[in-house]
């Protein structure tokens, strides 16, 4: 359970394996992690700056796995130089703490934007949650747990702060090479992908994942005064940007490397496309909230973290058709008469002309 798995720099077995090959100065350790979304990957890139990308979570059996990774791959921890994060989820950096026990001196690297979530209180995050949850129209008697879940989640993080700020633009070194950084909002706020642009290869954290789609999860704004961030729209855009590079090898947060990124994001950006039709479909036959239009969707998503993204998936849906005028929130009218009490202060979202939509008229395209 605490082993990590390899990632073969070997040949893949009788040719059955499609998953392309690691180049010889990156490996990459698949760490268990306690979450539905299973392991998570990790990253050595070899070279005069030893450098490790994620950590794991911030439990014995990451901790655990991470450093007999390193050990099978003959690193000491104290030989890393510097530790990059690439975003600030418990999954990817809430082993960090653990990991500078065992070198105090590696140089961390984060996003900018990452700041809150390092060391910080999960406390005004709560704040926001609360607010989005009740506009969402979750049923008041459901809001406390969610809360507390993600208060459990934030008390996971890693209370070191990294030294160096990153954004969009800046070239790094790893290994022997220089990346340039990507900041890909969307799935997280501080999400960054590193991209190296002579060999093409992207390490793509969860930005795009080969096995699932990633969520756009909603988040408080980055700065007081900004309103809530358009967390799949930003994403939608990051997405296209990022399809638009040369790349010859993805390397995901989670799962096995892969090469056909341009074709990824096209299954990636239809399923979103349809999405919207069903959204657009369902708004049609009247108003509904968030919460109203996660359950048709989601219907298993009904607690907990699953609940949250489920939530985030509507209302990322939701934002990317009110963009489009397609529909409009408001908070004056009540939320529908399906089961369970509509919540107070519950934003009803309706379909921009709605009768012609009726008639069969959609705008479509997404
Ligand atoms: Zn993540
Ligand atoms: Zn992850």
């Amino acid at each position: 359970m605490t082993r990590p798995v390899l990632a073969s720099t070997e040949p893949p077995g009788e040719g059955v394996s499609q998953e392309p090959r690691l180049p010889g100065h990156i490996a990459r350790l698949e760490l268990p992690t306690p979450y539905p979304v299973g392991p998570v990957n990790a990253y050595v890139v070899f070279g005069r700056c030893l450098t490790l990308i994620d950590t794991g979570p911030n439990t014995d059996e990451g901790e655990a796995a991470l450093l007999d990774g390193l050990q099978a791959l003959g690193v000491a921890p104290e030989k890393v130089q510097q530790v990059v994060i690439t975003h600030p989820h418990v999954d990817h950096h809430g082993g960090l703490d653990r990991f500078l026990r065992h070198n105090p001196r590696a140089r961390v690297l984060a996003h900018m934007g990452a700041a809150p979530f390092f060391g910080g209180s999960p406390e005004p995050r709560l704040g926001f949650y609360r607010q989005w949850l009740r506009e969402a129209g979750l049923p008041a008697p459901l809001i406390p747990a969610v809360l507390e879940g993600l208060r459990r989640l934030g008390e996971l993080e890693p209370k070191a702060k990294p030294q160096r700020w990153l954004q969009d633009g800046d070239l790094i070194v790893m290994g022997d090479g220089t990346w340039r950084v990507l900041h890909t909002p969307g799935h997280s706020g501080s999400q960054i992908c590193l991209y190296h642009e002579s060999s093409r290869v992207m390490f793509t954290a969860d930005h795009i994942l080969p096995q699932v789609s990633s969520n756009a999860i909603v988040e408080p704004a980055p700065g007081p005064g900004a309103g809530r961030p358009r967390t799949l729209v930003q994403y939608l855009d990051a997405l296209r940007r990022v399809a638009a590079l040369p790349i010859e090898l993805a390397l995901p947060g989670h799962g096995p490397p892969f090469a056909d990124v341009q074709a990824l994001v096209h299954e990636r950006l239809a399923m979103h496309a349809q999405r919207l039709e069903q959204l657009l479909g369902r708004l049609a036959t009247g108003p509904a909230t968030v919460f109203e239009l996660a359950r048709v969707l989601f219907p298993h998503a009904d607690h907990g973290q699953q609940l949250v993204l489920a939530l985030s998936e509507v209302q990322g849906h939701l934002d990317v058709l009110e963009a489009a005028e397609q529909v409009r929130p408001d908070s004056d009218a009540l939320a529908g008469t399906g089961a369970g009490d509509p919540a107070a202060g519950a934003l009803v979202y309706r379909a921009v002309d709605a009768a012609r939509r009726a008639h069969g008229m959609s705008g479509g395209g997404g």
